[in-house]
């Protein structure tokens, strides 16, 4: 019998695939990886690898971009399309399924930890929507939910799985001291950025002004600080690293700013460069420079260089910086 895992490397997928583990059943693990986690180490890698278990990478593209766009069961608190990212991951691990003949699916999930994506309703409507109906075995909370097929037809004992809900994540705590694995492993990954709103309305923005965005478009939002004026976008680089990210991340025809002779921003003006656009770009980047230093006062003036398509010369405009208000009238 094989049964193939949704492992985030989280605690509770953690848990769970060491429930199954120890059932005798062979276990494949799938892990994704979404546009708007930021995960520094690679959580789900290192699990399956203490657990001796294989690891499926499924990269999600622009069909879940796509998705997060126009999710059918809409937003939690930010942009989080959580069901329907739910959806998502579960039609992926369907077709994973089967290519590594795994009989059935399980997951971390914990009924009602999540107030979206994991009350019973949700955890219903997901997997009839990934056309998985009693088929996802979820064994942290399963002595709480109906029987699925795997503990139906005895491929797995009903009776070792957990009755575990809520948002208390005591059980778990005590369940992982018990297997030895209490300090192994990171607190449950809260790293989606969709759910902060700040994030949220930059993303928001992009889907207003883009009718096609890419894991470009994705990239540039989680650096720099972000500025609408009609149909350009500025970005403005907030130290070393990110301006080296930005001058890697530009298009051709996108400008690029800075102020020489100064610690300065690199700055990115995308969309239309009208002379408004340009000048805003231009003090923006003043702004964040060193070259700004009394400005509040007023009566400063600054060079600010620009260079856009190859063939284009350098020029520059001289420009006040950008003051607070201005600031907050196009920061997105
Ligand atoms: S928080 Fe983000 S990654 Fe997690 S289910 Fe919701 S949308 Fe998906």
């Amino acid at each position: 019998m094989k049964a193939l895992a949704l492992l985030s490397g989280g605690l509770d997928s953690i848990l769970a695939t060491k429930l199954i583990l120890d059932q005798g059943i062979e276990v494949v693990a799938v892990n994704f990886n979404l546009p708007f986690v930021v995960e520094k180490e690679d959580y789900a890698g290192e699990v399956a690898k203490r657990f001796g278990i294989p690891l499926v990478m499924v990269e999600a593209g622009e069909e879940y971009l796509d998705m997060v766009r126009n999710p059918k069961y809409g937003y939690g608190s930010g942009m989080n399309p959580c069901i329907d990212c739910h959806i998502y991951m579960l039609r992926e691990a369907k077709r994973i399924a089967k290519e590594v003949s795994a009989e059935f699916i399980f997951t971390g999930d914990v009924l009602d930890e999540r107030p979206m994506s994991q009350h019973r309703k949700a955890l219903e409507l997901e997997e009839k929507e990934a056309g998985l109906e009693k088929m996802i075995l979820r064994p942290l909370s399963a002595k709480l939910l109906p029987e699925t097929i795997p503990e139906r037809e005895g491929w797995i004992d009903r009776s070792k799985l957990l009755d575990i809900k809520g948002r208390s994540r005591k059980p778990q705590i005590a369940l992982a001291r018990k297997f030895g694995m209490h300090d192994a492993y990171p607190s449950p990954a809260g790293g989606c950025l969709l759910t902060y709103k700040e994030f949220a309305s930059k993303v928001r923005d992009l889907f207003e002004h883009k009718e096609k965005v890419t894991k470009r478009d994705v990239s540039l939002l989680k650096i720099g600080r972000h500025f609408r004026f009609a149909a350009s976008k500025i970005i403005v680089g907030r130290n070393e690293e990110e301006n080296k990210l930005l001058l890697g991340l530009k298009n051709p025809e996108d400008y690029v700013f800075e102020v020489q002779g100064y610690g300065s921003p690199i700055t990115i003006l995308e969309g239309e460069k009208s002379k408004e656009a340009i000048e805003l770009a231009a003090k923006l980047t003043a702004r964040y420079s060193d070259a700004s230093a009394g400005a509040e006062e007023g009566g400063v003036l600054v060079e600010v260089k620009y260079e856009g398509e190859e063939q284009m010369q350098v020029k520059s405009v001289i420009v006040p910086p950008s003051d607070e208000n201005e600031v907050a009238r196009v920061r997105i």
